[in-house]
This record gives C-alpha cells, structure tokens and sequence, in this order.
C-alpha cells in the first residue's frame, strides 16, 4: 500500500465514522423526540380523563353532600349512580359508571 492509498483509507474511515456518530447522534434525537411525544400524548390523555371524571362532572366538597344527590336520583328512579373521591380535586362525583376498585 502507498502511502497515498493509505491516507485516503484514513480519511474514508473517518467519514464513515463521522456518519455514523450522527447516525448514532440522530437516533438518540429520536429517541428523545418518542419520548417527547409520548408524554405530550399521555398528558392529553391525562387532561381528557380529568374533564371527563372530574370537570364536566357536578362536584361535592364532602360525601355527605354527594351521598344526598344520590339519595336524590334514586328517589328519581335513576339506578346504578355510585360516589367516588375525585383524585384530581378531592371532591366527590356521582358516576354512573360500575366502580372498578
Ligand atoms: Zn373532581
């Protein structure tokens, strides 16, 4: 080998190693960008979860206040209503969904 040749096969692995250390770089970018994403895609799910069990709901500072509307809707034949505490706002809600703890 010349030393010609030589200094080129130098300089060509290095490109090749210059490319892939963005290669490497880029995947880590998007890596970071999943991840970016699933938190923001987790946080919409988090918001739309809070306005459906706790904002767009009627709330109850104390479960005497929330056992009476129950009261309220049975004696209105509306079966199948249960409380539970909010874990967002510490309330209390009337669902009519089946509890599932
Ligand atoms: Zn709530």
């Amino acid at each position: 080998m010349c030393a010609k040749k030589r200094a080129n096969w130098s300089k060509q692995k290095a490109d090749f190693q210059a490319r892939l250390g963005d290669a490497g770089n880029s995947l880590d970018d998007l890596f970071a960008d999943v991840d970016r994403r699933r938190n923001e895609a987790a946080l919409r799910r988090e918001g739309e979860l809070r306005i459906k069990a706790c904002e767009s709901k009627n709330r109850y500072a104390h479960l005497d206040e929330a056992e009476e509307a129950l009261a309220w809707c049975v004696a209105r034949g509306r079966r199948g209503l249960s409380i539970y505490e909010c874990p967002y706002c510490g309330g209390w809600h009337l669902t009519s969904k089946p509890r599932r703890d």
